[in-house]
């Protein structure tokens, strides 16, 4: 291992952000460059699709760490920067400015970026907008002041987190999502109707199995109403698209970098190419919960990877093992979960869908291999233990609300 001066990050998102502040942590004093095309210094994004977007915290809030670390932490934080192509052979970036930065260690953090409807006609007019960035949030926010009705495209989490918000601001709103039910990238097809129903009771309007054909201009070049495929017409003056992310791979597939959905790494946040890590949402990994290669679109990935990669430049053999978690907020409704429901064989309820507050433990030849809980936020840090663990407690203590779960952890 080369001696280590300089390390440059590409990519001011959580996992970018963590890592520099990781960096410094380990006790790496030489040179750290963070370069982001963003205005803003690294930020959390699941707030802007909740708190931030409904206006209850503020930027200064969702600030990972506040402005003036990075100069306090002598980190260069290059702003509204873009890197425009790396060298690994030469150990260099280049960025859009046409300036050079020579690195000894590169650490991509580059994320996703939303899928669009572009191909869609209509898909330009003023008010079809997307969710990722916070100046994204600020403008649906804006629009949400003077719009009456929004409808959402895609019923995944932000889709309808959006949708929740916007209720809750006195919008009429519709999501309509083209499978026949929601959430059916992560979440059992139980849990999707306990959502179902939640929405439909604070008066979403849902359409399930509907595909959208296109957006008609209300006159002025904003948009006026969405087509759907089947010939209906919903009105709308605010449409926000929700239907997915990508992995941002562009630099690492431009230099060579193995690739397979998302910067191929492995365990210790190593990429194809000599001294450049990846980190977040743009990598795959091979995953030990998983039994495979997986990509993750997740807060916590993100962060931990970070502080994997940070360790891994400085040469320390440390190995990215967590288990995946995640949450959503819907009308003042929390939702956590952990680990993986997809594979289980018996799912043991303590309480039941619709209950202020219930968990489904989804269990695999015993195993607890996943949790969905609803507002049971101090139980589910020991739901994710008991997952991190592979316990195999006992079902019927699973479904009894009375057994605190902290006691079903198998003892160390
Ligand atoms: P996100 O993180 O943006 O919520 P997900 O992948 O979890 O992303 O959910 C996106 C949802 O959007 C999926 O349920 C998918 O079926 C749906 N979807 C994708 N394309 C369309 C479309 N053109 N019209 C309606 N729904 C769509």
């Amino acid at each position: 291992m080369g001696q280590v001066s300089r390390i440059v990050v590409v990519g001011g998102g959580q996992a970018g952000g963590q890592a520099v502040d990781s960096l410094r942590r380990e006790g790496f004093d030489g040179e750290v460059l963070l370069v982001t095309a963003e205005d803003q210094p690294p930020y959390q994004r699941p707030p802007l699709s909740k708190d931030y977007l409904a206006g209850r915290t503020g930027l200064d809030r969702v600030l990972l760490r506040p402005a003036e670390f990075y100069a306090e932490s002598s980190i260069e934080l290059l702003t509204g920067t873009r890197a425009a192509s790396i060298d690994p052979g030469a150990h260099r970036v280049e960025l859009a400015t046409g300036r050079t930065l020579d690195y000894d260690r590169l650490l991509l953090a580059t994320g996703s970026r939303v899928r669009r409807l572009d191909g869609m006609p209509g898909a330009h007019l003023e008010g079809v907008l997307y969710l990722r960035t916070v100046e994204d949030s600020d403008r649906i926010r804006a629009a949400m002041d003077s719009a009456e009705r929004l409808v959402v495209v895609g019923g995944g989490y932000i889709g309808l987190e959006v949708a929740s918000v916007a209720v809750e601001a006195g919008l009429a709103v519709t999501v309509v999502e083209t499978l026949p039910r929601l959430l059916s990238r992560v979440a059992t097809s139980e849990l999707a109707a306990y959502y179902a129903e939640l929405h439909r009771g604070r008066g979403v309007d849902l359409r399930l199995g509907s595909a959208v054909a296109g957006f008609r201009d209300d006159g002025s070049g904003a948009v006026g109403s969405v087509a759907l495929a089947d010939g209906s017409e919903i009105a709308a003056n605010l449409v926000v698209a929700g239907i997915g992310i990508e992995p941002v791979t562009d630099l690492a597939r431009a230099a060579g970098i193995d690739c397979e959905n998302g910067i191929a790494v492995d365990s210790g946040c190593r990429t194809s190419a000599p001294d450049v890590f990846a980190a977040g949402d743009c990598t795959s990994h091979p995953n030990a919960f998983f039994g495979r290669r997986v990509r993750l679109e997740s807060v916590p990935n993100a962060m931990d990877q970070g502080r994997v990669a940070a360790a891994a430049m400085l040469g320390a053999d440390r190995v990215y093992e967590s288990e995946p978690w995640f949450w959503s907020d819907q009308h003042g409704v929390r939702l956590q979960m952990a680990g993986l429901s997809e594979g289980a064989d018996r799912t043991v309820l303590r309480g039941a869908y619709g209950d202020e507050s219930f968990i489904a433990f989804h269990l695999r030849d015993g195993v607890l291999i996943g949790v969905d809980a609803v507002n049971s936020v101090r139980e589910f840090i020991f739901c994710r233990r008991l997952v991190a663990a592979r316990a195999r407690p006992d079902p019927d203590a699973l479904a009894d609300a009375s057994v605190p779960v902290r006691t079903l952890l198998p003892a160390r």
